[in-house]
C-alpha cells in the first residue's frame, strides 16, 4: 500500500533534516518551512521518507 505523507508546518522549525535525508519527498516552501512534494510516497523513496519522519526533531512529519 502506498503511504501518505503529511507535514504539520506549525511544528516545523526549518532545521532542514528531512530535505537532507529525502529531497525527493521534502523541499522548502516559500515561507521558509518544509512542504511535502507528494501526497503519497513513491515506493523507491519510502525508506528515506520513513528515515526523515523518524529524524524530524519535532514530529512534524507523519507517514502512514
Ligand atoms: S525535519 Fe521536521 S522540523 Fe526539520 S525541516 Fe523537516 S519537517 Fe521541519
Amino acid at each position: 500500500m502506498p503511504k501518505k505523507v503529511t507535514l504539520d508546518k506549525d511544528l516545523c522549525i526549518s532545521c532542514g533534516v528531512c530535505n537532507a535525508i529525502c529531497p525527493h519527498v521534502f523541499d522548502w516552501d516559500d515561507d521558509g518551512k518544509m512542504k511535502p512534494l507528494v501526497d503519497t510516497v513513491p515506493a523507491e523513496h519510502e525508506d528515506a521518507a520513513l528515515e526523515a519522519e523518524a529524524a524530524c526533531p519535532t514530529g512534524a512529519i507523519r507517514i502512514e
